[in-house]
């Protein structure tokens, strides 16, 4: 199996009119990528400039940040060729891995907007390196940029940063530099395409947390009144739990709950309520044993929900 490293930059509408006539946010105009083998050698390289359909000017952020003109991409191919070439080069045994959560998603919509071939009709499992990063050399929450990364494990800097295939090199080397394999169970999610089913829902058990994409719903009533959704079984054990604080919302969006297992203890539940690209919802839950502290932080926080309903309904009874 290879390692798939890529980087893409992608320019975005220059004013408010231009962005309100398009249904593409951002579009491609450079990919950047880096094979390594197994062994996390590097066997091949990519890289092509991408002649935008899209946006015809250059966003001032964007043409600042990557340093690159319009006239540069005049003349290069479309992104549908590209593209073509680049997932022809990936292969078919590949996993994907990109700084930060964003490229694989953008890339999928890019293919999406041009009615091309999906890379998967399901769910991609990949490698967030800026979370790998941060689970190999520091705190496993912290996300630091990619220049912090590269100065950290002295990595020389040869090129400039800010361009697709620089930005994939250094990623690349950040990947070759984790010794630890067991930071590569650290898989992530890329929800462009969620579960199609029930079945095909993603329950994943990490080292100290559990995590479950659901499938779509409609609303988040519907969610919410959905058995896996809401269930509170123990992540580690299956064992079934007791409820010390029934699931509760803070803001309509991220759900909590805190329940006991016999064995395991304590045990933290988180629900947060995303939009689907079909414009539905899914849930996101984690599940991670809690401390006393953070038990008193839900609960602090629950009290400030009720606290809020209260203040609302004393609101709208003075009117
Ligand atoms: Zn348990």
């Amino acid at each position: 199996m290879d390692y798939i490293v890529f980087d893409l930059e992608w320019n975005q509408a220059a004013d408010l009119k231009t962005k309100l006539e398009n249904s593409l946010t951002f579009e491609i105009i450079e990919i950047g990528a880096v094979k390594l083998n197994e062994n996390r050698e590097q066997t091949d390289a990519f890289h092509e400039l991408i002649k935008p359909q899209v946006f015809e000017r250059m966003n001032q952020v964007t043409g600042e940040l990557i340093h690159l003109s319009m006239e540069e991409l005049e003349n290069c191919r479309t992104f549908e060729q590209v593209a073509a070439d680049f997932v022809k080069w990936c292969g078919k045994d590949c996993i994907f891995c990109t700084w930060g959560n964003m490229d694989l998603w953008e890339f999928q919509n890019n293919l999406d907007y041009y009615h091309m071939t999906p890379l998967s009709e399901k769910t991609i499992r990949y490698y967030d390196v800026q979370k790998l990063f941060s689970i190999a050399f520091e705190d496993k929450k912290s996300r630091r940029n990619l220049a912090y990364a590269v100065d950290f494990l002295e990595i020389p800097k040869d090129i400039a940063f800010h361009r697709a295939y620089a930005d994939a090199y250094y990623t690349a080397e950040v990947v070759k530099r984790i010794q630890d394999s067991h930071v590569f169970d650290n898989y992530s999610f890329d929800t462009y395409h969620l579960p199609g089913n029930k079945a095909e829902e993603i329950k994943v058990c990490f080292d100290d947390y559990a995590k479950y994409i659901s499938r779509e719903f409609p609303d988040k009533l519907t969610a919410m009144n959905d058995k896996e959704v809401i269930s509170t079984k123990c992540f580690l054990c299956g064992a079934k739990t007791r409820k010390k604080i029934p699931w509760f919302s803070s803001n309509g969006k991220h759900y909590y709950t805190i329940v006991t297992c016999t064995v395991h203890g304590d045990i933290k539940g988180k629900i947060r309520m995303r939009r689907s690209v079909n414009n539905k919802i899914y849930v996101v839950k984690t599940m991670k044993q809690a401390g006393a502290d953070v038990v008193r932080d839900i609960i602090s926080k629950k009290n400030q929900a009720r606290e809020n309903r209260k203040e609302k309904r004393h609101h709208r009874a003075s009117l």
